[in-house]
């Protein structure tokens, strides 16, 4: 009891300690900075702990895409492997005690042909009806044996089969929560990684074309300042939201930092990764921001949008790279552009104006 009541205040000291310093260090109240803090004051991961001294010593504040990246590295990650790992056990176990009963039954089946076989050598050789008797009634004794056995392995085998669907789901869901991003429930930055190394691998091999589209919200800033961040949150879900619309191949959809998005598209030419940018950007623009619970109309967001065209033998990074080169073009030539690879190489960006 005095333990628990001594954890308890523990735990109340570390959450005050907590929310002091996601004010000081101006975080959003959202439960996964609050763990990533949470988890600081308890000092229970001195690795995470090293993390945020080094980038508040260095810059002076944490951004939100930095908490996000802690919590990726040291809470999430941990978590899932948590989970699977007691799924495994589980499974494990299951599997133990499935491998014995059916040794069991096997064992009872190869009595079981021995005692048929007892019978019919018995029967050939004799022909008194007693004898005849006792060899059948040991016979019928054998058989509800290996019957009863047999049931009782059945019946484990469908329990067995119930519980491997629910780890079969638990593993699902880990792993679905392990490649989404919470806020938008598009892919997060690791998947958003992965998923572009595949494709440059693919394009290089097959020689096939592959672009790679990056976007990232305008003045997103001094919307969050205006707004609050809740209501920032609500721009990046209606943003993940426009590009599922948006874009029907079999594109990968991320949020890979902050309010920064891309879209890997394999097998795209530079006009169809052109084209798909405008869509989106032209579709975000379009949508007129209203506060639901006022009505409160917050104007519009716009967005920049880079597009590079995978050229063999490059890397993702440099691929990467040019993508995000064109997005900051967008940027400096005033905002809610795309601006492509072409476009820089042609020194043309400075024409493309759209908008
Ligand atoms: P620019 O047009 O040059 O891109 O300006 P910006 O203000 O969008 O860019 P900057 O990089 O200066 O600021 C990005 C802002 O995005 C900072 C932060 O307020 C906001 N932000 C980053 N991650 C999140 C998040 O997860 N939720 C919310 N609501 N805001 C975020
Ligand atoms: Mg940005
Ligand atoms: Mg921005």
């Amino acid at each position: 009891m005095l333990q628990n009541l001594i954890d308890t205040d523990r735990s109340f000291f570390i959450a005050q300690r907590a929310l002091e310093l996601m004010r000081t260090y101006g975080a959003s109240a959202d439960p996964r900075s609050y763990e990533v803090w949470y988890t600081f004051v308890s000092g229970d991961k001195p690795g995470l702990n090293e993390a945020i001294k080094a980038i508040t010593a260095e810059r002076g504040s944490i951004s939100e895409s930095d908490l996000e990246a802690i919590h990726d590295q040291y809470l999430s990650h941990e978590r899932i492997a948590r989970t699977t790992e007691a799924a495994s056990a589980t499974m494990l176990g299951e599997i133990d005690q499935v491998m014995g009963m059916i040794d069991e039954a096997l064992g009872s089946t190869a009595a079981y042909g021995e005692s048929l076989e007892e019978f019919s050598n018995g029967l050939s050789g004799s022909v008194d009806r007693n004898r005849v008797r006792d060899l059948l009634a040991a016979a019928v004794s054998a058989t509800h044996q290996v019957t009863q056995t047999n049931r009782q392995l059945e019946a484990r085998l469908k329990e067995t089969r119930a519980e491997m669907e629910s780890l079969r789901e638990t593993l699902e869901n880990v792993r679905v929560e392990a490649v989404t991003d919470p806020v938008t429930g598009i892919s997060n930055r690791k998947h958003f990684q992965d998923m572009l190394h595949k494709a440059v691998e693919a394009a290089d091999a097959h020689q096939t074309p592959l672009a790679l589209v990056v976007i990232d919200i305008d003045h997103f800033k001094r919307f969050n300042d205006l707004y609050g961040h809740l209501t920032g949150d609500q721009v990046l879900r209606l943003v993940g939201m426009t590009m599922r619309e948006q874009v029907k191949s079999r594109a990968t959809l991320a949020r890979f930092g902050g309010e920064e998005f891309g879209i890997v598209l394999p097998d795209a030419g530079p006009d169809e990764a052109r084209s798909v940018a405008e869509a989106i950007r032209q579709s975000v623009l379009n949508r007129e921001l209203i506060k639901r619970s006022t009505g409160e109309s917050l104007g519009r967001i716009t967005v920049s949008v880079g597009v590079a065209s995978f050229r063999q033998g490059e890397t993702a990074m440099s691929l990467l790279e040019r993508a995000d080169q064109s997005m900051y073009a967008a940027k400096r030539n005033g905002r809610n552009r795309t601006v492509t690879d072409g476009d820089l190489q042609s020194g043309t960006d400075q024409l493309s104006e759209v908008a």
